[in-house]
C-alpha cells in the first residue's frame, strides 16, 4: 500500500508519499512563509497563485524522489478542510487529476485530524481510544479519540488560539518572526522570570474545557503599552523599547500563563475523557505549538502525574510548514483507506469541476453534551 498525501489547506503547498507500514518514501513542501511576511497574513488569493505556481512541481518532486510514477500509488489522500476554499480546491483539483489519471482512489482528509493521527505513525502502539490536545495558529482543540473516524470535541477556543497569542506577542515584543512568532518568543522566554509580570489565568471559573487567549493578549499587550514599549513594527521600537531582560520577562510570564491554561484543561479533560473511556492511556499533542519544548515539558508532567504518558510527533511533523505536512495527510488516508473509507469521484468532464467535496468549515467529531451541562 503506498499513498500520495497532498496538503494545500492554509499558506504551504506540501506532498508525501507513505508506505502502508508507515515508511515515509518521500516528503516535499513549498513555504509561503517568505509571500506572507511581505504581506503580513495570509491573503487567500495570493496564497491560491502560489499553491498553484508550484504544486504541479512539488507532486512531481514527490514522485520522483521515491522514485515512482502515479502507476505505483494505491491511492490519493488530500486535505479537504479547515482551511480557506481557495486553497484548498488547488490540492484538490491536483489529487482528481492524479486519481483519473492512474484510475486511484481519492481520500478526503481532515486537516485537524492529520494532526492528531500522526502520532500513530511515529508510536505504532498508539491504540484507541486516546486524548488530543491539537494547537496551532487557528486551532485550539481538545479531543477524545474513541476510534477512527470517531471523535468527541471537549473542548476549542471560544475566541483565538494559542499559536495566535505567541504570535502577536512576539510580533508586539518587536522580535524577528522570520522564523515564526512562536519559537522567537519560547528563546526570549528563556531569558526571563516567569513570575516578573502578573498575568491571570483565562476562565478558572468556567468548569468546562474550552479555551481562551483573547484576554491574556489584551492583557500583554496593556503591559507592554504600560512599560512604552512600541507596539508593532514602529521604526522607533528599537530606540523606544525596554531593555531585552524586560521584555524576556513578560515572554517569560505570557508563556507560563498560556501554558497554565492548557494544564488546567487538559487536566479537566482527562477526568471528562476518563469517564467516557476508562482504558485511555495516552495524551497526543500536535500542531505548530506542540514544537515548543516548554509546553511539551509542562504537559509531560501534568500527564505523567494523571497516571497517562504524552505522545509528541517531533516538530518536522507537528507543524504546517514543517516538511512532514504532506506525511501526515498520507498517513491519515492510509489508516482510512485500511478500513476501506475512500471514494472514486466521477470522472472530471469539466476540467474546472474540482469543486469535489471541500469543506473549510469543518468540526472535527460532535461536541461533548454532557461536558456542557457538567460545565458551570
Ligand atoms: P492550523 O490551525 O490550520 O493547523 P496553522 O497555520 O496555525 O494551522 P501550524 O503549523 O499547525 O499551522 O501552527 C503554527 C502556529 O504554531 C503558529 O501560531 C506558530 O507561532 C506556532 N508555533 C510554532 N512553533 C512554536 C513554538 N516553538 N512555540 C510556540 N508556538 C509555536
Ligand atoms: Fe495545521
Amino acid at each position: 500500500l503506498v499513498v500520495l498525501g497532498i496538503e494545500t489547506s492554509c499558506d504551504d503547498t506540501a506532498a508525501s508519499i507513505v508506505r502502508g507500514n508507515g515508511e515515509i518514501l518521500s516528503q516535499v513542501i513549498s513555504s509561503q512563509a517568505e509571500l506572507l511576511s511581505r504581506y503580513g497574513g495570509v491573503a487567500p488569493k495570493r496564497a491560491e497563485e502560489a499553491h498553484l505556481q508550484v504544486i504541479d512541481q512539488v507532486v512531481q518532486q514527490t514522485l520522483d524522489s521515491a522514485n515512482m510514477t502515479g502507476k505505483n500509488l494505491s491511492a490519493v489522500a488530500v486535505t479537504i478542510g479547515p482551511g480557506l476554499s481557495l486553497c484548498l480546491r488547488v490540492g484538490v483539483k491536483k489529487a482528481r487529476r492524479v486519481a483519473g489519471l492512474f484510475n486511484l482512489p481519492i481520500i478526503g482528509i481532515h486537516h485537524m485530524e492529520a494532526h492528531a493521527l500522526v502520532a500513530r505513525l511515529i508510536e505504532k502502539d498508539l491504540q484507541f481510544p486516546f486524548l488530543a490536545l491539537l494547537i496551532s495558529g487557528g486551532h485550539n482543540l481538545l479531543i477524545l479519540a474513541r476510534s477512527l473516524g470517531h471523535y468527541v470535541q471537549l473542548g476549542t477556543t471560544i475566541d483565538d488560539a494559542i499559536g495566535e497569542a505567541y504570535d502577536k506577542t512576539a510580533r508586539w515584543l518587536g522580535l524577528d518572526i522570520g522564523k515564526g512568532g512562536g519559537p522567537a518568543l519560547e528563546e526570549l522566554a528563556r531569558e526571563g522570570d516567569a513570575d516578573s509580570v502578573k498575568f491571570s489565568i483565562p476562565m478558572r471559573q468556567h468548569k468546562d474545557c474550552n479555551f481562551s487567549y483573547a484576554g491574556l493578549k489584551t492583557q500583554v499587550r496593556m503591559a507592554i503599552e504600560s512599560r512604552n514599549i512600541c507596539i508593532d513594527k514602529s521604526p522607533i521600537f528599537s530606540a523606544n523599547s525596554l531593555d531585552r531582560r524586560s521584555r524576556a520577562d513578560i515572554a517569560a510570564s505570557f508563556q507560563r500563563v498560556a501554558v497554565v491554561h492548557l494544564e488546567d484543561r487538559c487536566e479537566r479533560s482527562i477526568e471528562w475523557a476518563m469517564k467516557i473511556e476508562p482504558s485511555i492511556k495516552c495524551l497526543v499533542v500536535s500542531g505548530g505549538v506542540a514544537s515548543n519544548q516548554y509546553v511539551r515539558n509542562r504537559l509531560n508532567h501534568l500527564v505523567v502525574k494523571n497516571g497517562l504518558r504524552l505522545v509528541c510527533p517531533p516538530p518536522s511533523l507537528c507543524t504546517d510548514n514543517g516538511m512532514g505536512c504532506g506525511v501526515m495527510v498520507a498517513w491519515t488516508g492510509i489508516e482510512h483507506f485500511l478500513v476501506g473509507r475512500y471514494d472514486f469521484p466521477p470522472p472530471v468532464n469539466d476540467p474546472e469541476d474540482y469543486m469535489y467535496d471541500l469543506r473549510p468549515r469543518w468540526p472535527l467529531g460532535e461536541e461533548y453534551s454532557q461536558g456542557r451541562s457538567e460545565a458551570r
